[in-house]
């Protein structure tokens, strides 16, 4: 398979360059430096003999393995994004390797005193024996979703100088600011010309997801009156009063903290408040799509009931939609899920297929006219200082990019 200090290499040139991303950005890339690892992408794909190599003007990236067999074959993409969460700092970020992971604490940084305990990530203790990269404990790693990317362009490269592996058209793409829910933007789904893709930013080995919340964010704006509190009697209006009926008529156990697999809820982000006006900030997620909408009625009736309780237009809502579950457009052509996980089997991964509890890339894709599952990219803990991919889920999950290939070719024989 696919050499160790090779792969391990190519991370590192990854994740040494800074690519956060800023959400108060309207540029795109939202950074500048995001560019800088764009670029120097390019040219590795060029030099690893792939054809079509492009960058757009907003750093989007994309590139062709052309078919190695005189039969047809659907055009198959492999997609994952190159900036890091703006959660941490993605600065001077110094990987370090731990070989022969033997189950204990990992001290990241001694005179910082943090350490990567399994007292903590349990998940740890799936590595045993195995090749662990960690931070320094100071920022992020990166491996959300630089993983990805060394391992399609590992995958890549492995095909192109194994041409006894026989496989059609294969697409790539790589996207910045994924990290701020703007990966899929402006992704060009009618150039880029694949059937359909998978984004290779999962977390643990074997995963496989097709299913992804439906979310709304919804503003809840409550006017009061403000009145001196001497004199206040049948005049005041205490909009934060107001405003705690709103939360409290609620259901209280359909929250972040309640609930979990395909239980959806209502998650009060802040409560911003004075008497004279209040404004309440929600988001709504869940994966059934008349569950969705009956959280946003339920939201927008009980507006409704506050102000002919009080007999005025108190309390307004704005509801929005953010993304929906690509379910959806999955389901009517589930082969493609079934491939990936046969390409699991076939690497000696057990599937693990389960709803995101969240978005992805791949949902806003799937909604665009590619359909779009996740697969694992092999990391823990994203966004912060203890994340880290063991080498040995990279291999694997080229592995399964590599089998997907091939068995793709070989089903359309
Ligand atoms: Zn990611």
């Amino acid at each position: 398979m696919i050499d160790k200090q090779h792969l391990i290499d190519r991370f590192f040139s990854y994740v040494t360059v800074d690519t956060e991303s800023d959400p108060e950005s309207d540029s795109t890339p939202s950074t500048e430096k995001q560019w800088n690892l764009a670029n120097a992408l390019v040219e590795e794909l060029k030099q690893i003999g792939l054809e079509d190599v492009t960058i757009d003007e907003n750093a989007y990236i994309m590139a062709t393995l052309p078919s190695n067999v005189d039969h047809d074959v659907p055009v198959i993409g492999f997609v994952s994004h190159f900036d890091t969460s703006p959660d941490f700092t993605g600065a001077n970020v110094k990987p370090q390797i731990v070989e022969n992971y033997d189950g204990k604490d990992i001290v990241l940084n001694a005179e910082k005193d943090i350490v990567l305990s399994p007292d903590e990530f349990d998940d740890l203790l799936l590595y045993k024996g195995q090749t662990l990269i960690t931070t320094d404990g100071t920022t992020l790693l990166g491996a959300d979703d630089k993983a990805g990317v060394a391992e399609i362009v590992s995958a890549m490269e492995y095909l192109v100088n194994h041409p006894e592996i026989k496989h059609g058209k294969i697409r790539i793409g790589f996207t910045p600011d994924e990290e701020i829910g703007r990966g899929a933007h402006k992704f060009d789904v009618e150039k880029f010309g694949a059937e359909w893709a998978y984004t290779m930013d999962g977390s643990q080995i074997g995963e496989l997801e097709y299913e992804n919340f439906n979310a709304a964010g919804a503003v809840v704006t409550v006017k009061g009156k403000i009145v001196h509190p001497g004199t206040a009697k049948g005049k005041m209006i205490n909009s934060m009063y107001i405003a705690t009926d709103y939360i409290n008529s609620l259901p209280r156990m359909e929250t972040p903290e309640h609930t979990e697999g395909r239980e959806g809820f209502f998650h009060l982000q802040s409560v911003n408040g004075e008497v004279d006006g209040t404004k309440l900030q929600y988001i709504i997620r869940d994966h059934d799509k008349d569950q969705f909408e009956a959280r946003k009625n339920m939201m927008a009736k009980l507006a409704d009931d506050i102000n002919a309780q009080h007999g005025k237009e108190l309390v307004s809502i704005e509801i929005k939609d953010q993304y929906f579950n690509m379910r959806e457009k999955i389901e009517p052509v589930m082969h493609i899920v079934d491939l990936a996980e046969e390409a699991m089997k076939k690497a000696n991964i057990k599937p693990i297929i389960k709803p995101i509890r969240g978005g992805t890339d791949g949902s806003q894709l799937s909604f665009m006219g590619l359909p779009c599952p996740n697969i694992f990219a092999g990391g823990h803990n994203f966004h912060g200082r203890y994340e880290y991919v063991p080498v040995e889920n990279m291999q694997k999950a080229i592995e399964v990019i590599v089998n997907i290939a091939q068995l793709a070719a070989e089903k359309n024989e």
